[in-house]
C-alpha cells in the first residue's frame, strides 16, 4: 500500500474568490459546477410541485 499526498486545485472563481475544494486534476467541473444528481433531483420536484408555496412563503412582508 502506498498514500500519496495531492495537492489541491489552485483555480479561484472570481469575482467571489471562491477556491475549488478538489484535488489538482480533478476531472471536469471544479467544486462549485459539481451537483449532487438526487439534490438536483429534488429541487426539480420542489420547483415543479411547489412553487407556489415557495413564492408565499420567500416573499417579503408588505
Ligand atoms: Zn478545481
Amino acid at each position: 500500500m502506498r498514500f500519496e499526498s495531492l495537492r489541491w486545485c489552485e483555480t479561484n472563481r472570481l469575482p467571489d474568490d471562491d477556491a475549488c475544494t478538489l484535488y489538482q486534476a480533478h476531472a471536469r467541473e471544479h467544486s462549485w459546477d459539481v451537483r449532487d444528481p438526487e439534490t438536483e433531483a429534488l429541487r426539480r420536484c420542489i420547483l415543479a410541485n411547489y412553487s407556489g408555496w415557495l413564492a408565499r412563503l420567500t416573499r417579503k412582508p408588505d
